[in-house]
C-alpha cells in the first residue's frame, strides 16, 4: 500500500480545496437555523465538473482511481465549510452513481448520467422505511409486477434529498417469499401521481441537505425502471454499501484537519490565568486526541480506498472505515467545543455547527452499533 499522494493526486487534491473554498465564499451568508435547500449552490458544484472525476472515462469522466477520488473528497470537505452541501455531494458519487455505472443498461446510463452530472436532476437514495432502518431487509415496500410494470406502493423514510428529488433509487420486495432474494431496485423518475413527497424535515444538523419522507401509492413504474435483474437488489444494495460505508465520509476527514487547525490556532490565542490555553496540559491532551483521530481515519480511508483499487473485498475494512470517520468526527466536535468555551457554544459558530453535523454520521448508513456488529461479524463471531 502506497501512501505517497501521486502528483496526479496532489493537483486533484488542489482543485478540489480550489472548488470547495470557491463554492463556499459564494454561498449566500447563512446561520443554518432552519433547514434550506441552495439549488444554486448545487447548480454551481456540478457545473464545476468536479463529479466528473468520479466517473470512468468509458463514460466520459476522468477516472479517477479510489484512493484519488478519496483524496478528491476529504479536500472539498477541508475546503468547503457547508457539510451538508458536502454530504450531499458525497451521496451523489457514492450511493447513486455506483450502482447506475455498474448495474445501470446502457439506455439508462445515457438517460440519467448527464443529468446527474450537470444537476438538472437531482436523486434519492431509497432504503428506510419507517419500521425498517437497521433492520433494512425487513422492508415493506412492494413493487408488484402488471402487464405495464410494475405497481410500486410502500413508505420510505429520513431520505436525503427527497424533498427536491427528480430521481429515486427505491429499493423494494418483489417476491415477499423469497427472503434477501426477493429484493429489487428502481430508477424512479418524479413527478408521478403515485407518489408524494413530505416537506423538507427540520434536523439537528446537515440543514443544507434536504430530508423528507415518500409514500408510493399504486405508483406505476415500467419494466424499463429496474436496475439490474429481478431479484438481485440485495448484491446491489451489498455492494453500494460497501462502498457508501468506505467514502461517503471522505469529506469529514478534511473537516476533522480544518476543526484542528481552527481549534489550535485558537488555543494559542485564548488566554486564562495570564497564559495560551495551549499551554495547559488539559487542553493540549485534547488537541493530541484530535490529532490521531485524524490520523486514524486517513489510514482507515486510504486503506479502504486502496483495497477497492485492488478489486479485494472491502465489508470489514468498509465497516471500521465508517464508524472510525463517524466517532472521530463526533468525539473531535466536542473536544473543540470544549476547548472554545461559551464562544463555540453560540448559535452561528462553526463549532457548534460542526458538533450538531457531525452526529447525523453515527446514524446513517448503519449506525455505530450497525458496523459493530458487522466487524464482529466478520471477525468470526
Ligand atoms: C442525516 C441522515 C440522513 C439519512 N439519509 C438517508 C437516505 O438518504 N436514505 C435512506 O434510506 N436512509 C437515510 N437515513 C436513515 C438512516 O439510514 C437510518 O437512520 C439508520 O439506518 C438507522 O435506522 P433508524 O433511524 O430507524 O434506527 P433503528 O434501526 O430503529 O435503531 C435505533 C437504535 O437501535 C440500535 N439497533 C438497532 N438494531 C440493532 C442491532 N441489531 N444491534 C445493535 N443495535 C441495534 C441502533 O444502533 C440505534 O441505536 C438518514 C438518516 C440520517 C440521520
Amino acid at each position: 500500500m502506497n501512501f505517497e499522494i501521486s502528483p496526479q493526486q496532489k493537483e486533484v487534491r488542489e482543485e478540489a480545496i480550489e472548488i470547495g473554498s470557491r463554492l463556499f465564499a459564494d454561498l449566500p451568508p447563512r446561520s443554518d437555523s432552519a433547514s434550506h435547500f441552495d439549488e444554486s449552490g448545487w447548480k454551481k458544484l456540478c457545473d464545476s465538473g468536479f463529479a466528473h472525476g468520479f466517473i470512468p472515462k468509458d463514460h466520459g469522466g476522468r477516472g479517477w482511481d479510489t484512493q484519488t477520488k478519496a483524496i478528491a473528497l476529504e479536500a472539498f470537505g477541508f475546503a468547503c465549510e457547508d457539510n451538508g452541501l458536502a454530504l450531499g455531494f458525497s451521496a451523489l458519487v457514492c450511493t447513486i452513481l455506483p450502482p447506475l455505472i455498474t448495474f445501470g443498461s446502457q439506455e439508462q446510463i445515457s438517460k440519467y448520467l448527464p443529468r446527474l452530472l450537470s444537476g438538472e436532476t437531482i436523486a434519492a437514495d431509497c432504503i428506510t422505511e419507517p419500521h425498517a432502518g437497521s433492520d433494512a431487509m425487513a422492508m415493506e415496500s412492494f413493487a408488484q409486477r402488471n402487464e405495464s410494470g410494475y405497481l410500486l406502493n410502500g413508505e420510505k423514510a429520513y431520505i436525503g434529498f427527497a424533498p427536491v428529488a427528480d430521481l429515486l433509487l427505491v429499493y423494494a420486495k418483489t417476491d415477499p417469499n423469497a427472503g434477501p432474494w426477493g429484493l429489487s431496485a428502481f430508477l424512479v423518475d418524479c413527478p408521478n401521481p403515485g407518489i408524494h413527497k413530505s416537506d423538507n424535515i427540520e434536523k439537528l444538523g446537515l440543514r443544507t441537505l434536504p430530508m423528507g419522507d415518500l409514500t408510493f401509492t399504486d405508483c406505476q413504474i415500467s419494466e424499463s425502471a429496474r436496475l439490474g435483474e429481478e431479484g438481485t437488489g440485495l448484491s446491489l444494495f451489498n455492494e453500494s454499501m460497501e462502498w457508501e460505508r468506505a467514502l461517503i465520509l471522505a469529506s469529514q476527514v478534511g473537516v476533522l484537519a480544518r476543526q484542528l487547525e481552527d481549534t489550535v490556532e485558537f488555543s494559542k490565542k485564548r488566554k486564562q490565568f495570564k497564559k495560551p490555553i495551549s499551554q495547559f496540559q488539559s487542553v493540549s491532551n485534547r488537541i493530541a486526541d484530535m490529532r490521531l483521530r485524524l490520523e486514524n481515519c486517513k489510514l482507515h480511508l486510504y486503506r479502504s480506498a486502496w483495497l477497492i483499487d485492488q478489486g479485494k473485498s472491502i465489508a470489514a475494512e468498509a465497516a471500521m472505515t465508517k464508524l472510525t470517520i463517524s466517532e472521530a468526527f463526533l468525539a473531535s466536535s466536542t473536544d473543540a467545543m470544549r476547548i472554545h468555551g461559551a464562544v463555540g457554544y453560540l448559535s452561528g459558530s462553526a463549532t457548534e455547527r460542526n458538533l450538531r453535523d457531525s452526529v447525523g454520521g453515527v446514524l446513517y448508513a448503519g449506525t455505530s452499533d450497525i458496523q459493530r456488529n458487522l466487524i464482529a461479524r466478520l471477525t468470526g463471531i
